[in-house]
């Protein structure tokens, strides 16, 4: 569980508008946009734009707070346009954990009937 925050991770990347993305919503603290290898329709990420956060235990409260609010506020978004069966929120920490990019972000996965969900 390194916490040393590298400014060149990808999400960094998109914060700073150097590479592209699909934005769904956007505040002065936050970016939610599209997954680029959705595990589902309508599979999005959640991140704090200023908060240089490797994972869940770098964050200081207020940041997270309002990370949290926003991942509720675009899952509301998710779960009233697309209507799924359920909604997974993921979070990872740390490689062993599953995480490929480190700089921290929530997972919005809507859930249908026919949908395979990896680990
Ligand atoms: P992790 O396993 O670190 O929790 O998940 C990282 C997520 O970021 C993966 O679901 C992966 O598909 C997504 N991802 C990786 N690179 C990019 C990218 O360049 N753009 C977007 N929008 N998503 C990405």
């Amino acid at each position: 569980l390194d916490s040393s925050y590298d400014d060149d991770n990808i999400f960094a990347k998109i914060i700073r508008g150097d590479v592209p993305c699909v934005k769904l919503y956007e505040t002065d603290a936050v970016l939610g946009f599209m997954d680029v290898f959705p595990q589902s329709e309508g599979h999005c990420l959640v991140i704090h734009k200023s908060a240089t956060a490797t994972n869940l235990f770098d964050i200081e409260q207020d940041a997270l707070a309002e990370l949290t609010a926003a991942v509720q506020i675009i899952a509301e978004g998710v779960k009233a346009g697309l209507k799924p069966d359920g909604v997974r929120i993921a979070q990872f920490n740390g490689a062993a954990a599953g995480q490929t990019v480190f700089h921290l972000h929530f997972h919005i996965i809507p859930v249908y009937e026919n949908t395979t969900l990896a680990a």
